[in-house]
């Protein structure tokens, strides 16, 4: 029996577990994420010597980065982990683990996680979108994941959809990442509250500039008007940028991913009425649906130990 391990990299928090084949994890274990590479690269090489520890014989590494991923793993840049500057992950990490390493972006091993084993099972063609403090993307076509040229594909939050839109986080104006994140929600329940539509974010947040996305989201689970209209115009703007992505790539199913999700319907019933609402031969996409992911925040590390099993299989 083959285990390998998954280190799942974000803005704040390191996670590494060791996983089956059928993405059970068997060990675990995190740190607070460091700042500048050496003490990044030192902090994972700690963490797979303690998940040694419990399970001596992990076979291989995979590792999902928040960054855009090069083909000899090495992260060029990101704009939310600033640690990474063409940091040299695979070769680094393979000289101080003696251990076969694989590193990919980490929505593209969420990705991979769904399409294995999570809401995208047994699809082709699937999209896997990623609504959190910005938007991150991986396209499975032919039952693999879409890397490109140099690695880089899928960068689905920076496209342009609004010239005059608000920054986005990679210093660029209105990607859909600025419009359609889940800080965007938060950005647009301000702008709300700011506005006297959003009495009820109000009450939640204790004062207009603390009003995040997650109390547009309660208020709305609540059944508040106010909360729902913001919502609504937020699923339209999810929706204008998978109508974009399933003209384009014309998947059978598309997951997402992120905290929102736990609204299930409440969010995803209107994204689905604006998207099939604008998406090109909506009635000939019969077997298209839009649904919630099913892996939560386990997809990036179980991902990654898939990523790390395909390379030694
Ligand atoms: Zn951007």
């Amino acid at each position: 029996m083959t285990i390998t391990a998954g280190i799942d990299i974000g803005g704040t928090n390191l996670r590494a577990a060791a996983v089956l084949e059928d993405g059970t994890i068997v060990a675990e274990t995190s740190l607070l994420a460091p700042a500048g590479w050496d003490a990044l690269r030192d902090a994972m090489v700690t963490l797979i010597q303690d998940l040694r520890v419990e399970v001596p014989e992990l076979a291989a590494v995979g590792v999902g980065a928040a960054g855009m991923v090069d083909r000899r793993g090495v992260v060029a840049y990101s704009p939310n982990v600033h640690a990474f500057a063409d940091s040299p992950v695979r070769s680094d990490l393979e000289e101080r683990l003696s251990l076969p390493i694989a590193v990919d972006n980490d929505a593209n091993v969420a990705a991979l996680a769904e399409a294995r084993l999570g809401a995208a099972r047994g699809c082709a063609h699937a999209l896997v979108i990623t609504l959190g403090t910005g938007i991150g993307g991986g396209v499975i076509v032919n039952g693999e994941v879409l890397r490109g040229a140099h690695g880089f594909a899928a960068e689905v939050g920076h496209f342009q959809i609004d010239p005059q839109g608000p920054i986005c986080a990679c210093g660029e104006r209105g990607h859909w990442e600025a419009l359609a994140s889940g800080n965007a929600l938060g950005w647009m329940g301000r702008e709300a509250a700011a506005a006297g539509r959003g009495k009820a974010l109000i009450a939640l947040a204790g004062d207009i500039e603390a009003v995040r996305g997650d109390h547009v989201g309660e208020a709305s689970l609540a059944g508040d008007p106010e909360a729902l209209a913001i919502l609504d115009r937020y699923a339209e703007q999810v929706a204008i940028g998978l109508v974009g992505l399933a003209n384009i790539f014309d998947p059978e199913r598309i997951v997402i991913s992120g905290g929102l999700v736990a609204l299930g319907d409440v969010l995803l019933d209107p994204v689905r009425s604006h998207f099939m609402g604008r998406v090109e031969g909506a009635s000939a996409r019969e077997t298209l649906t839009i649904v919630a992911a099913t892996l939560g925040t386990q997809a990036g590390v179980v991902g990654a130990a898939l990523l790390a099993r395909d390379l030694i299989s």
